[in-house]
Order: C-alpha cells, then sequence, then structure tokens
C-alpha cells in the first residue's frame, strides 16, 4: 500500500490526487487530501468570482475526484503550528505533496501603502468570496472614487465586482453581507491603473470584454494612452491574444458615458509612486506617468498625477509563503524543486513534493496545475519502490484525532454544503455561503 498526503483542496492538490489514483501502478493506493479549511475546492470557492459561474461550475469536476474510493477529504487540519507537524506527517504518509498556493500578496513598497482605506485585492476578493479568516464587515463601501492597481485578471475582477449592480450578484453564492455592503455602495468611479501599455497588460480579452457588458457601468479608454503604446499604429505583428486586447481597449476609445451609469476608467502608462492621506485614511494615489523604455518596459516621465481614492485595492501578484518546514525561495516565493520533488541543499527529499503556485509561482489559469501536478506524481511514483518500504501509522485519521484535532470528513463538507442551500432558502436567494468558522464547524461537525 501507497498512503499519500496532499496539503491542500484547491485544483493542484486534487488534479494530484487524481493524478495519483490514476497514474499508479500500485493498486492500492490511498490518498488523504488535508486542508486548513473545513471546505474543499481552494480558490476555485475563495477565489472564482461569484459571477463567473461557469468556472465555479469546475467544482463538480473537483468533487468527483474527491468522490472516489481511494481519496478522501479531510478538511480543518492546518500543517504546521497548532496542527499536525510535517515532521508528524511523514510519521503517517509514505510521502506529502504540497499544493499550498501562494497566500499572500506582493506588495508595492510606495509610502502610503497601509493606510485606511488601502487593501489587497486578495482581501476585498476573500471578503466576498465569504472566507472564513476575513471580517465579514471588512468592507463598507462608502468611497465615491476606487483605484485598482495592476492589470490583470484579479485587477478586472475586482474591478468588475466594485461596478457591478447588487440585482446581478444576488443570485450567486456572494455571502448576504457583502451583497448588502454593495447594495449600498457608494463607489462612483473605478480607475484600473496600469504601470505599462495595453499590450503588456496580463488580463485575457474574454475576461476584458466582460467589462465592457456590465449593464450598470460604462468603460472608459483615453486613446491617447492607447497610442502612447508603440505597436498601436500597427497591430499585424502582435501574437493575437494581446492584438485581441489592444482591439477590445480600441473600440472602447471615446464611448460616452450613459447618463447614471458608474465609470469604470481603464488607464495605462501610470506607476503608483505614493498613497496620498486625506483626513486619516487614504484619499488619492500619486502616479508617475511613464513612457515605454523600447524593450517591453517603462521609464518614468517626471511628470505626476493624483487619482482621487478613497479606496485602493493593490491587484499586483499573489505570493508565497514559506510552507512549515519545507526550505523556501525567498526571491521566487517558491519552494526548490526538480520535477516536484522538493530539494533540500541541492538534493532531492525523499517523501516531500510540490505542485502548483507554492512549485511554480502564481501565474496561469486552473487547467495550468494539471500537467504541472501530474509531473510531479510522476517523480514521485518513480519513488514509489523507496517510499513503500518505509512503515507508516495504520489509520491516519485516528492518529489526527490523536493529536486533539477535529478533521471535516466529506460528510462533514456535505452538511456545510447542506447549510448553505438551507441558508440561502431563508434568504430568498440560492445557496448562501457561510462566512465564519464557527458558522461552518458547527454545521459540518455539530456543537464543539
Ligand atoms: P498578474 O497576472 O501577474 O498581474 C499582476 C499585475 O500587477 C500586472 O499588471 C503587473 O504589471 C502589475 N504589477 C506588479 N507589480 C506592480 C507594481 N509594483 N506596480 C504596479 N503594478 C504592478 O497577477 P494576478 O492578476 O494576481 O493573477 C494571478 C493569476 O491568476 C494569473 O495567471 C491570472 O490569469 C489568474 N487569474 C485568472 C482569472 C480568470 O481566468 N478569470 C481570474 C483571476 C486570476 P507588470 O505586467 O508591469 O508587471
Amino acid at each position: 500500500m501507497l498512503r499519500i498526503a496532499v496539503v491542500g483542496s484547491g485544483p493542484s492538490g486534487i488534479y494530484a490526487a487524481q493524478s495519483l489514483v490514476e497514474q499508479s501502478a500500485v493498486d492500492d493506493v490511498r490518498v488523504d487530501v488535508l486542508d486548513r479549511l473545513p471546505c474543499p475546492y481552494g480558490l476555485v470557492r475563495y477565489g472564482v468570482a461569484p459571477d463567473h459561474e461557469k468556472i465555479k461550475s469546475l467544482q463538480n469536476n473537483l468533487r468527483t475526484v474527491l468522490e472516489n474510493g481511494r481519496i478522501r477529504f479531510l478538511g480543518h487540519v492546518e500543517v504546521g503550528p497548532g496542527g499536525v507537524s510535517p515532521e508528524a506527517l511523514t510519521r503517517l504518509y509514505h510521502a506529502v505533496v504540497y499544493c499550498v498556493g501562494a497566500t499572500s500578496d506582493r506588495r508595492l513598497g510606495i509610502p502610503g501603502e497601509d493606510l485606511p482605506g488601502s487593501f489587497s485585492a486578495t482581501e476585498f476578493v476573500s471578503w466576498y468570496s465569504a472566507h472564513p479568516d476575513c471580517d465579514p464587515g471588512a468592507f463598507v463601501l462608502g468611497a465615491r472614487s476606487a483605484v485598482v492597481i495592476g492589470a490583470g485578471n484579479v485587477a478586472v475582477d475586482v474591478a468588475r465586482m466594485l461596478t457591478r449592480g447588487a440585482d446581478e450578484l444576488r443570485p450567486t453564492d456572494v455571502p448576504q453581507s457583502a451583497l448588502g455592503a454593495l447594495a449600498a455602495s457608494r463607489v462612483r468611479e473605478v480607475h484600473m491603473a496600469a504601470r505599462r501599455g495595453p499590450s503588456q497588460a496580463r488580463f485575457t480579452t474574454k475576461e476584458l470584454r466582460e467589462l465592457g457588458a456590465l449593464p450598470g457601468a460604462d468603460v472608459t479608454v483615453d486613446e491617447s494612452e492607447l497610442a502612447r503604446d508603440p505597436v498601436f499604429a500597427d497591430l499585424s505583428a502582435l501574437p493575437a491574444p494581446v492584438r485581441r486586447n489592444v482591439e477590445v481597449l480600441r473600440g472602447w476609445a471615446g464611448r460616452p458615458l450613459r447618463p447614471g451609469a458608474r465609470r469604470l476608467a481603464l488607464r495605462f502608462y501610470l506607476r503608483p509612486v505614493e498613497l496620498l492621506e486625506r483626513e486619516g485614511r487614504v484619499g488619492a494615489v500619486r502616479c508617475e506617468r511613464t513612457a515605454p523604455d523600447g524593450a517591453g518596459g517603462v521609464l518614468g516621465t517626471g511628470t505626476y498625477e493624483e487619482i482621487e481614492a478613497q479606496l485602493v485595492l493593490r491587484a499586483v501578484g499573489y505570493r508565497g509563503v514559506p510552507p512549515p518546514g519545507l526550505p523556501f525561495d525567498p526571491v521566487t516565493a517558491t519552494v526548490p524543486h526538480a520535477a516536484g520533488r522538493v530539494l533540500r541543499a541541492g538534493a532531492a527529499a525523499p517523501g516531500e513534493y510540490v505542485a502548483g503556485w507554492i512549485k511554480r509561482g502564481p501565474t496561469g489559469v486552473i487547467g495550468t496545475n494539471r500537467p504541472c501536478a501530474k509531473e510531479t506524481v510522476a517523480s514521485l511514483l518513480q519513488d514509489a519502490p523507496l517510499l513503500c518500504a518505509r512503515p507508516v501509522a495504520p489509520e491516519p485519521l485516528d492518529a489526527l484525532r490523536k493529536l486533539g484535532l477535529r478533521p471535516v470528513t466529506w460528510q462533514g463538507w456535505l452538511a456545510i454544503e447542506r447549510a448553505e442551500a438551507e441558508l440561502g432558502r431563508s434568504l430568498g436567494r440560492r445557496s448562501v455561503k457561510i462566512p465564519d468558522w464557527d458558522g461552518l464547524l458547527s454545521a459540518a461537525l455539530g456543537p464543539a
């Protein structure tokens, strides 16, 4: 028997579990998918925006994997202090695959970044996704004007959520408190600021186009900013995804604002240099106008612009945090590895593996995790004869309980799903997410 722990039940963890049971020559492979949270699916549940129902529906595919008889979900199990130590895990399992994602954010490193009213996009995403670590009352959207810094798909997600009306979100599983705050939001203007040009933006065309179809908001684009991009005059040599982005943006230039509509301004060649304080909180973002350097980067021009903002969301990328007990490269914020095998002082550590964002950094779409997990699992299975020789505990679940942990099993998760459906019914909505630890744990485990 080969007994494996996968740490993290997001797409990379679930694809790793699937690969293990599909690729293993050992019939008797058993996989426990552990998660700190009582709920599975990682960023599909706590990152994909609630209005992206098609991507959310991927949960159905991930669910099928977790229902496989050789795979077991064990939520509410933290690896690290207060939970199970990495050393203890190695006594319970022949191998551990860490699929813990990138749970922190890149910093801007500019003055004023931590002023009240300035948040990482991850905090805002966690709030509207009902992450239990996030205060449900964290965002009172009294701001008139918001600035979103960055031009990736996360920036697009948070800009869209700020400009969507509550009526459009009511049919989704957005938590009730966030729905109330979004319904009462006074935000009229959202500015998305990219430090480089339209041809270097990281968002994808499908996500970009969606901004132009928001019922209650109008996108504005300044044609003179688009024209600063050296490629603007001739798009023919651009790769198709980049060309499509620029074409979509060009189509929006000069579009008039509908009366009463919120404004979503897409700005380019603006590098934030400081968040300015007004009355004890953020009041504006000071940006330096940049210009293309001819090599895909930008140079400062020494001219500045201030954009009014009582709310700033920094969407400049995720960042991995060191998983307890594993080596970590602070430059790439990933765990050093060779084809998924964790490297300690340059040598492969038997029984320790990584997959997903903690292995390759926070890029790519959900599907990118599938080949990434497959590569890691191929390495693990090559090592299997060696790994199997080591004795492990007969039933890890008993051992986890002996440590004082109260794992949430698949039955517990199904109880959370039922409680969320019931909550939705009581509010006259579809299933609505439970946003707090107590609510999730009492649904899953009963009274403490
Ligand atoms: P991202 O795609 O890496 O975009 C980060 C953005 O922040 C870039 O525009 C970058 O500009 C900018 N930035 C970085 N440092 C900055 C600084 N110091 N000052 C100003 N701007 C700065 O990251 P992401 O948006 O967090 O997305 C992460 C991954 O998740 C991506 O692969 C994304 O496609 C995926 N995702 C997909 C979806 C979807 O499919 N719907 C939704 C959300 C996320 P530069 O390019 O100039 O560095």
